[in-house]
């Protein structure tokens, strides 16, 4: 029963403090800690009277919300016997998920100096610490943990995980990518557009330098790793708009299309006036023309009822809509036909139009752009990197009637 007294009081603590975290529980929890857990415990007739009169003492004190005292019993209870440290490692954990880091951090480094226990129970404990930090925004400290853990081949494919997101907090993008590597080999988990994106990052840094050949030997890196990443092209784009170089932009930004449809309302506009500065608007209005033929994108419309009026083609306009319309019609694709039919509209019909045109201005631009289909995070701008849920590569066109 001694051997079984850590475990059972561990899985005791959490188990307790699992429900305590939901309000509804707290009521019936406190009702039930003023009687029948005293009667259980010390019904145990097989339990050792000193250590479970201890061990009920400091989970009492979590129950009433006390964990500094309740730590400090079982901080006492770990010089027992090492067999308290399963206890310890929940109770930690337990710590850091109810956000009370100091607590955490003091239990996980008292089985760490704990020299009678196992390595592998020390270094279990050591990769807990390395958590508390992270979750603490204590990253100096993690990132010594961890890459000490990963030098050592210790649990490396946690380690490096972690090593990879400490990394891009702190925007060490060279870091992030040496980590990300690392991983691939552990874990064989394909890192390669993540690399990508991180000499990107340093790309940009760079170009915000007029490091020109620095970032165009970043940008090479970045295709080397995943040559299927539309930024790279995007990048290359707008360094050879720099130096007006506006047909390798043009080539760039179709490039891009290729890789990425999705990229379409984030490159129209730059594309348009790459077209304008070599005067070949007219092939603009063929690029957008041809994209419709198989895309459904509301922002070509949009950009086609502008090219269309400054060039005087709203013909070209008329052939597109109402198939557009058929097919996949949104409140962008109206404005363009209410656009298109206002001129010739009689009295009746312009009075329509002119109540519904302002209406659907407002509509367009207030309405989000973009949207995270990992976390839903929507707005205006587009992220490579989603501030929300930090993934890479997840903010994609709105889509629905408000939309794409
Ligand atoms: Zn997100």
């Amino acid at each position: 029963m001694n051997q079984l007294l850590p475990g059972f009081i561990g899985l005791a603590i959490g188990l307790l403090l699992g429900l305590l975290s939901y309000p509804a529980w707290r009521t019936t929890f406190r009702r039930w800690r003023d009687g029948r857990l005293t009667d259980i415990l010390q019904r145990s007739d097989n339990l050792p009277v000193q250590l479970g009169n201890r061990y009920f003492r400091g989970i009492n004190y979590l129950l009433n919300e006390q964990p500094d005292k309740a730590l400090e019993v079982f901080l006492q209870l770990a010089d027992v016997t090492p067999d308290t440290v399963d206890t310890h490692l929940a109770l930690g954990n337990l710590f850091r998920r109810r956000g009370e880091m100091d607590n955490a951090i003091r239990c996980h480094q008292n089985i760490i100096e704990n020299e009678e226990l196992s390595d592998k129970t020390r270094q279990a404990a050591t990769l807990e610490l390395g958590e508390d930090y992270l979750r603490a925004g204590l990253l100096d400290r993690a990132e010594e943990l961890f890459t000490s853990l990963a030098d050592q081949k210790i649990l490396t494919g946690v380690a490096l995980q972690r090593l990879l997101e400490i990394f891009q907090q702190e925007k060490e993008w060279l870091h992030a990518a040496q980590a990300a590597r690392q991983h691939e080999k552990i874990s064989g988990e394909s890192n390669h557009r993540l690399i990508a994106h991180f000499y990107c990052q340093l790309a940009e840094e760079q170009r915000a330098l007029a490091a020109t050949d620095q970032a165009l030997e970043l940008l090479d890196k970045a295709a080397a790793a995943d040559p299927d990443c539309a930024r790279i092209s995007i990048i290359r784009a707008e360094m050879s708009a720099d130096q007006k170089q506006y047909a390798q932009v043009i080539a760039y930004y179709r490039q891009a299309l290729d890789i990425d449809a999705n990229c379409f309302p984030l490159v129209i506009d730059a594309l348009i006036e790459a077209y304008r500065n070599i005067d070949a608007a007219e092939d603009a209005l063929q690029l957008i023309q041809d994209w419709l033929q198989q895309h459904s994108n509301t922002s070509a419309v949009i950009h086609l009822l502008s090219l269309c009026e400054q060039l005087d083609r709203m013909e070209l306009l008329a052939e597109v809509l109402d198939k557009q319309m058929d097919e996949h019609p949104t409140a962008g694709k109206m404005y363009a036909l209410l656009r298109l039919r206002e001129s010739s509209a009689d009295t009746a019909d312009a009075d329509i139009i002119g109540m519904l045109k302002p209406l659907l201005e407002k509509l367009l631009q207030r309405r989000d752009g973009y949207q995270c289909r990992i976390c839903g995070l929507a707005g205006q701008t587009h992220h490579w990197h989603c501030p929300s849920c930090r993934h890479w590569d997840s903010t994609e066109p709105v889509s629905g009637s408000l939309g794409e």
